[in-house]
């Protein structure tokens, strides 16, 4: 699968109920809609659906590699400042990597990006 942003391929993340993607490139994580469930329900947060969120049809947003066609962004947290961008075909969810001034790691690990992602959760659902 290539990344929507960098139309290179991402790395496989292996865990023990699924299969996440990482670009190496930008840092950015390609999640399956159930395993981000998952994790989520797993650090007490609620299900994606229930942590709220407004789709902003204006933003541009990358291809899902999956079925290529167009990703939705969401807009949540404080002063709407975060986003992730969805496939509604699919439901395959796209999280931005780090800021261009951090150093992506080569590769992570399931429980690294398990982390990260409980994190801007956490954020997101804060209002
Ligand atoms: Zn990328
Ligand atoms: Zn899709």
């Amino acid at each position: 699968m290539d990344c929507p942003r960098c139309t290179v391929e991402m790395a496989e993340i292996p865990g023990d109920e699924g299969t996440m993607h990482r670009c190496s490139d930008c840092g950015g994580l390609w999640v399956d809609v159930a395993d981000l469930n998952r994790i989520l329900l797993h650090a007490n947060l609620p299900a994606l659906s229930g942590l709220g969120g407004y789709v902003n049809a204006e933003e541009m947003a990358g291809q899902c590699p999956a079925c290529n066609v167009d990703l939705v962004v969401v807009e949540g947290g404080e002063k709407r400042l975060l986003h992730y961008d969805t496939c509604e075909s699919c439901g395959g969810i796209w999280l931005e990597g780090p800021d261009d001034d951090v150093e992506v790691a080569e590769t992570s690990d399931w429980k690294t990006s398990v982390v990260e992602i409980v994190a801007f959760y956490k954020r997101f659902k804060k209002r």
